[in-house]
């Protein structure tokens, strides 16, 4: 199936000269969204999953059915504030600016083997972010997946070492 052809670029979003990848479109045909994230978990497939981590918001939508799918736990990564229990976070960059994003403490425990998932790698700066809590809680990244990835932003070199998988390029 082609998965490309489900996505809608929707130009000019939320910024003039951004080419925004909308995933809602493909997550609306049930038979391409399962395709999706089954394709997703091949590579993990047969290895022991301890934890599908995912930042907020997009990431809990791919994150948790490839939990599913790989009977593994999913924790959730949130903007500041949002979690209710106690936290660790990291600062990471945006455009103009500074963020925060937060894991529950007791999400991760030492050694375990951790996927971290995002819907689209752009930058790779939300997802940088990501491994490090992880890596402080003391778990193992044993691979990290995108449904999309932007080439051109070169994200991936800010997760030089770590296994990098992703379905549709641009
Ligand atoms: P990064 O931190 O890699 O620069 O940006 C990736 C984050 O921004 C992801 O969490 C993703 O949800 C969001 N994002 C940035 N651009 C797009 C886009 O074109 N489409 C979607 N669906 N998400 C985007």
């Amino acid at each position: 199936m082609d998965l490309k052809s489900k996505i809608r670029v929707i130009e000019d979003f939320p910024h003039e000269g951004i080419s925004f990848k909308d995933i809602t479109t493909l997550m609306q045909d049930g038979v391409a969204f399962k395709e999706a994230i089954k394709q997703m978990a091949e590579p993990f497939k047969g290895q022991h999953v301890d934890v599908v981590v995912g930042p907020e918001a997009r990431g809990f939508l791919i994150g948790t059915p490839l939990a599913y799918e790989l009977t593994s736990g999913f924790a959730p990564v949130r903007k500041s504030g949002k979690l209710p229990y106690e936290v660790v976070e990291a600062n990471y960059e945006l455009e103009y600016g500074k963020d925060t994003l937060q894991i529950h403490k007791d999400a991760i425990r030492p050694g375990d083997k951790v996927i971290v998932a995002d819907d689209l790698l752009a930058t790779g700066g939300t997802v940088k972010s990501t491994v490090d809590l992880v890596e402080e809680l003391g778990g193992e990244v044993i691979g990290v997946t995108f449904l999309i990835e932007l080439t051109y932003l070169n994200g991936k070199d800010k997760l030089t070492g770590y296994d990098i998988n992703s379905l549709i390029k641009y």
